[in-house]
């Protein structure tokens, strides 16, 4: 081995190294293997992946058919521009996806990641209002408690205040509301369905204070994920929300990057709650972290107004469409449905969702536990009565992430903002692959993983 990779493997787990993450100090195991729901690190230490990293993984990390998918690809031709050329595999994955698709959602436009779908979907609603004669819209309508990208668009309309403040000064134009976020504001005295309207009614009257002529498009998390934890909405939210865009003349764009693709029982989680969007935004679970992609969908009415018009979205990326990438994403959704997977995500999330209740229900500082199929939050409080976050400053999530890491398990801690304070979750997403004995293995661990950070905390 040479002397150069010889001192990055060994700076790789120490405090010096040439590659950096977003965590600059933290030094971190040495991925080095995958196997079934598994990650192996170079020293031979198995992770249960948990979280499929941040909601990616969700066929696992040893895959025979997507991997060999990959290499035949690669086989054929690796690249080729989309300024010159489609490929069988963008074309393929782009009718798997339209033939599935809710509503008039009928095509598709390739990207490498979630923030890329999202920045796409913001753009072509902008363009689809130019090509109609309607330049003075630019304003967005998202939520609070969200989380839709780090590139600048996709960080304007993220409601999450810690991710914004630093920026602020370099966003666009967007507005925030309530998130539909039953367990923190569904009043004692209102049902589900009240409380999902009154919380929908918002967008309505903020389009009254800002004009609706003036505004693109409202932007939301079918399941909210980052920011919330796996944060499902009443029955009737969205469908309150979409006649609120019709009525308005305002397009809605579904985010489903991390709640998309199967993750929550559905192939799109806006199914479960009868909605179709104008817009929609994909990416982790499309190609499974086997390849980097994402895709923003959208209806016929958005894609014959610009190809009628100028003809032309101006807006691209050197890798959209990547072949290879697509090839990938095809053997994943391929794989889904020949193996019937998204029976045992709906299966395996009810057992894991009872799991977690009987394992964590009666902790005193475990304030909910929610979500759909296999995307679950558990939210961390101070007090179960009050719903009162833990105290930022013992940086909880840390805590539990080191604890876990320590017992062999990934998992997503995360916080969004709640009263101006950061709040915590735990957010699991396991690999669609996973039987009872994982479900067993990812709750024990995670149970002692959250009650030892909350003894080191001071707090349990
Ligand atoms: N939208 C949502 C809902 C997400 O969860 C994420 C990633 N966590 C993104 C957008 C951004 O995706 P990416 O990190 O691939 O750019």
């Amino acid at each position: 081995m040479g002397l150069r990779l010889r001192q990055a493997r060994e700076c790789s787990r120490g405090s010096m190294t040439h590659v950096f993450h977003r965590q600059l100090k933290a030094a971190m195991p040495v991925a080095a293997k995958g196997d079934g729901p598994y990650i192996v690190d170079t020293e031979g230490k198995k992770y249960i992946d948990a979280s499929g990293g941040a909601a990616v993984s969700c066929l696992g990390h040893s895959h025979p058919r997507v991997i060999q998918a990959i290499k035949d690809q690669v086989d054929q031709i690796a690249f080729a521009h989309t300024g010159f050329f489609t490929s069988e595999p963008a074309e393929q994955l782009a009718d798997h996806l339209v033939s599935r698709a809710p509503g008039q959602i009928n095509h598709v436009y390739f990207v490498s990641g979630g923030s890329e779908a999202v920045e796409a979907s913001l753009k072509l609603a902008r363009q689809y209002f130019l090509e109609k004669g309607e330049g003075q819209r630019s304003l967005f309508i998202a939520r609070r408690q969200s989380y839709h990208g780090n590139t600048l668009g996709a960080l304007s309309v993220g409601g999450n205040e810690w991710r914004r403040t630093p920026f602020a000064p370099m966003l666009i134009d967007a507005e925030h509301v309530s998130p539909c976020y039953g367990y923190r504001d569904r009043q004692p005295d209102e049902s589900d369905e009240a409380y999902g309207l009154r919380v929908a009614d918002e967008l309505e009257s903020r389009l009254k204070e800002v004009g609706p002529e003036k505004v693109i498009a409202f932007v939301a998390e079918p399941v909210v994920g980052a920011t919330a934890g796996a944060l499902a909405p009443v029955p009737g939210y969205f469908k309150r929300i979409r006649e609120i865009c019709d009525k308005n003349g305002i397009l809605l764009i579904l985010d489903e990057v991390m709640c998309g693709m199967g993750r929550t029982g559905t192939l799109f989680a806006c199914e479960q709650d009868g909605v179709a969007p104008d817009l929609l935004a994909t990416a982790k679970g499309l190609g499974a972290g086997y390849m980097p992609i994402g895709a923003m969908m959208c209806t016929s009415e958005i894609y014959d107004t610009i190809r009628n018009g100028s003809g032309f979205f101006q807006h691209g990326h050197t890798y959209m469409g990547h072949p290879t990438a697509c090839a990938a994403a095809l053997a994943v959704q391929r794989a889904i449905e020949e193996d019937d997977l998204l029976a045992n995500v709906r299966t395996m999330g009810d057992k894991l969702d009872a799991a977690l209740h009987d394992r964590l229900g009666n902790h005193a500082n475990i304030g909910d536990i929610r979500g759909r199929g296999l995307f679950r939050g558990i939210e961390l409080v101070a007090d179960r009565v009050s719903k009162e976050p833990l105290d930022p400053g013992l940086k909880i999530d840390g805590l539990i992430k080191r604890e876990a890491m320590e017992r062999g398990l990934i998992c997503y801690p995360g916080g969004g903002t709640i009263d101006g304070k950061q709040g915590n979750h735990v957010l699991l997403a396991p690999p669609f692959i996973i039987n009872e004995t994982h479900v067993a293995e990812i709750t024990e661990k995670l149970g002692d993983s959250i009650e030892a950070a909350l003894r080191a905390a001071g707090v349990a």
